[in-house]
């Protein structure tokens, strides 16, 4: 038996006896109590409504005892059903154990109330409350959402309340007494199979409703991290480039709404072609991991960003940050990225990797679009190729 088929059968023996481990069974108590609060509240209001309403018939046809009876509907029971009600109403987060102990408590108390008035009434009418006390085992089992071992417990004690009345005192015809415990038998065991039926039925589906939701959680956790690396380029672990024109959108609506200047940096490796081509596309990557990891260290303030945007080619957004400013970091990175001397003999006169830097700093207007700024900072760009490489060009607005 492989260990999926000892779990089936395991919850399957837990289903049978209507317990799981104490941990998910926690859990299953709450998912019951949130499923049928609302069950058990209006089977309080009718349950009592019923009981109450039958006193009716204490009037029309017992009203020798009227008191005694009225005194078990109206006096004892109501008012353990209302307060029942009420505690049901106000309370946010009932307590589980003691709604369906006290609920238990409450339907013995009717059923051994309906008891007691078929032992103080007259030998002859004692029928009407025995249909009673069928009901109220009914009621117990089937109506109440009380879960099966308390609706048991609850239904049994009437039962056996009633036998002892039976064999200490009362009398009843003998066919009565054998019509009467074939019936009491037959109503526990249908209530028994019911309420049986109906939480074992609520634990398969709390089991599924689990299920689900850990399938679901586990689906948005796939979800969040599919949103992550699409966003990410894997090699250098940058932005990329769709992730950045993201954020450009938003960085530039910003900086015009709060009129401050935002500079963007474009940078490109020179000769890159050639340094693939001379110590091979790996270490082509390496080039390229260091020059990313010498951008972050001048993209630290918050809304600075810095993005992978195609093959060997890197921006860079400082959002707040002067033309002068500007300049100077952009230069600061060339610099560095001169003196790691990664070796490049295809780039003469230096022979060490370089990059070109191109860069717009300004003040977004309305009529700019992100096209125009990475245009305007990608010539710029070209302007350093032009010139002889390894150089920065900042211009201070667009190029016409
Ligand atoms: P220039 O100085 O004018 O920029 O010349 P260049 O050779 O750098 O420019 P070009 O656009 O001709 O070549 C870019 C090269 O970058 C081509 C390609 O082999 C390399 N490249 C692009 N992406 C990657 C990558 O992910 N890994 C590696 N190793 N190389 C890449
Ligand atoms: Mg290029
Ligand atoms: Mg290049």
């Amino acid at each position: 038996m492989n260990s999926k088929e000892i779990k089936h059968q395991k919850s399957f023996a837990q289903r049978l006896i209507l317990l799981f481990p104490l941990s998910l069974e926690k859990e299953f108590i709450d998912f019951y109590l949130k499923r049928n609060l609302t069950q058990l509240r209006r089977s309080v209001i009718i349950g009592w409504a019923l009981y109450s309403v039958f006193g009716i018939l204490d009037r029309v046809i017992y009203s020798e005892f009227i008191k005694e009876f009225w005194l078990i509907r109206y006096a004892i029971l109501s008012p353990l059903a209302i307060g029942f009600y009420i505690y049901l109403r106000l309370n946010k987060k009932p307590s589980d154990i003691f709604i369906q102990s006290f609920y238990s408590l409450i339907i013995f108390i009717a059923g051994l109330g309906l008891i007691t008035m078929l032992v103080i009434t007259s030998e002859d009418k004692t029928q009407p409350y025995f249909e009673g006390i069928m009901l109220t085992i009914f009621y117990a089992y089937i109506f109440t959402g009380l879960r099966f071992y308390f609706a048991t417990a609850s239904a049994l004690a009437i039962t056996l309340c009633y036998f002892l009345a039976l064999s200490y005192s009362l009398y009843l015809p003998v066919p009565l007494q054998i019509n009467n415990t074939f019936g009491l038998l037959a109503a526990n065991m249908v209530g028994i199979f019911g309420s049986y039926s109906m939480e074992s039925y609520i634990r398969r589906d709390f089991l599924q409703s689990r299920q689900l939701e850990s399938e679901r959680s586990k689906l948005k956790k796939e979800n969040v991290e599919l949103t992550i690396q699409s966003r990410i380029d894997p090699l250098t672990n940058l932005l990329n480039r769709r992730a950045f024109e993201e954020t450009l959108a938003n960085e530039i609506k910003r900086a015009e709404r709060h009129e401050y200047p935002l500079s963007l940096l474009i940078l490109d490796i020179d000769n890159f072609k050639l340094y693939n081509d001379i110590y091979g596309h790996l270490k082509g990557d390496e080039c390229l991991k260091k020059v990313a990891s010498v951008l972050l260290k001048y993209a630290r303030r918050a809304g600075d960003t810095v993005a992978r945007y195609g093959g060997e080619e890197f921006v860079i957004l400082l959002p707040g940050t002067s033309i002068n400013v500007t300049e100077d970091i952009a230069e600061r990175i060339r610099q560095e990225i001169e003196l790691m001397k990664i070796l490049h003999i295809g780039n003469p006169p230096i022979n060490v990797v370089s990059v070109s830097i191109g860069g717009i700093s300004l003040i977004p207007s309305k009529e700019l679009k992100e096209d125009d700024i990475i245009r305007a900072a990608d010539e710029a760009m070209y302007t350093a190729k032009r010139d002889g490489k390894n150089r920065v060009v900042i211009v201070g607005q667009l190029l016409k």
